[in-house]
């Protein structure tokens, strides 16, 4: 086994405090990383809160994991000690299913096995995520991070990137569309970075107007607030694509009232309750309300790949492991600019 330092919730109610536990030595397919950065995502908070339910603890939390490869098992064929790496948001997948095998291993039929606050395919050894100096991944769900990208500015590529990569997509956010995204937060902000790189007219939807410069910067054309009443009649049936990224409850009518006949909202924020929904918000525009989850390993090399070419990483803030738990607080204020990146070096001294 391997010593790991790590960050654990011990329980719903705890702060993230230190944690040493043990990794599996890398069977013959297992890559060994040493971990350098770690990005820090709202669902790291929901989870380690317990906000879905059915949480295990002690949770490592953590999904947002680049570093750097130091050791393979003896058929990895893919990497090798010294690669630039990434993990997202799971590790593991049936690698049978219908999706599995079309690379939508996010999707799997058996469910793919999560970073963190889940058990291993034996179903019972749970799985340890990125606040830690190390980890054991199979080769197949490790991504390679390109060289011109830095390792802190990508870290939150590996689950806020992708999470907006795919659905911008999946829709064909692209010239001619108008695409507007909801909540200017860590999800958020790729949103717009990704949207305007893929030539759409990106809109901004924040609570106030004190993010608009910043969201110009990163590639919007306009920018709204939520908090004024007007916003909502002057873009009424205004979008092709809402991209909903808000971690919390808000009034999912109000915001399918922007989108267009058989325009789409997509709900990509996981609030911790239900979002009541009235039938004439879909009926009276034909419009569609979906949900979009990550993306896929081939999608996710990808998004990286494509990021790579046009030069796009998140806007970060470095901090020590020590002020997680005050990251987290800033996180749920909307004070971030615009996704924490713990620095694993300050996990070691
Ligand atoms: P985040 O950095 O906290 O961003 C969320 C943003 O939502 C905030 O910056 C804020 O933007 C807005 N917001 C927050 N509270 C609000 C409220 N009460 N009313 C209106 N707007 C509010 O969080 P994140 O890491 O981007 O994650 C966002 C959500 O997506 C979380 O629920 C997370 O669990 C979920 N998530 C889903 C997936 C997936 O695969 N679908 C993947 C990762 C995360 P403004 O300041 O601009 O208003
Ligand atoms: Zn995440
Ligand atoms: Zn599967």
């Amino acid at each position: 086994m391997i010593p790991t330092k790590g960050y654990a919730a011990a329980s719903a109610k705890a702060a993230v405090a230190p944690y040493d536990f043990t990794r599996r030595e890398p069977g013959p397919h297992d890559v060994l990383i040493d971990i350098r950065f770690c990005g820090v995502c709202h669902s790291d908070i929901h989870q380690s809160r317990d906000e879905w339910g059915g949480s295990i603890f002690p949770m490592v939390p953590g999904h947002e994991i680049v570093g750097v490869v130091a050791k393979t098992g003896g058929q990895v064929t893919k990497f090798r000690p010294g690669d630039r790496v990434g993990v997202g948001c799971f590790v593991d997948s049936c690698r049978r299913c219908h999706y599995c095998t079309q690379g939508l291993e996010q999707y799997c039929a058996e469910t793919a096995t999560q970073t963190y606050n889940a058990l291993e395919r034996d179903g019972k050894t749970p799985t340890l995520g990125g606040y830690s100096d190390k980890i054991v991944v199979d080769e197949n769900y490790v991504l390679r991070i390109p060289e011109n990208l830095p390792l802190d500015g990508a870290a939150p590529l590996l689950c806020a990137g992708i999470t907006l990569y795919s659905p911008l997509r999946h829709w064909n956010a692209g010239p001619g569309k108008k695409v507007a995204i909801v909540g200017l937060g860590g999800l958020g902000h790729m949103g717009v970075k990704l949207a305007h790189a893929f030539g759409a007219e990106v809109t901004v939807i924040s609570q106030s107007m004190r993010k608009e410069a910043e969201a110009r910067r990163m590639g919007a054309d306009h920018f709204y607030a939520s908090s004024d009443a007007a916003t909502f009649a002057k873009l009424a049936g205004h979008f092709d694509l809402v991209i909903n990224t808000v971690s919390a409850e808000i009034d999912w009518n109000q915001y399918l009232s922007l989108v267009k006949v058989d325009g789409s909202m997509v709900v990509v924020g996981v609030p911790e309750h239900q979002v009541p929904i009235a039938a004439f918000s879909l009926i009276a525009k034909r419009r569609s309300l979906s949900g979009s989850m990550i993306g896929g390993i081939p999608e996710t090399q990808e998004m990286l790949d494509f990021c790579a070419k046009h030069g796009i990483v998140s806007d970060i803030e470095i901090t020590p492991i020590q002020k997680i738990n005050e990251a987290y607080e800033r996180i749920l204020r909307s004070d971030v600019r615009y996704r924490f990146v713990i620095d694993m070096a300050t996990l070691t001294g």
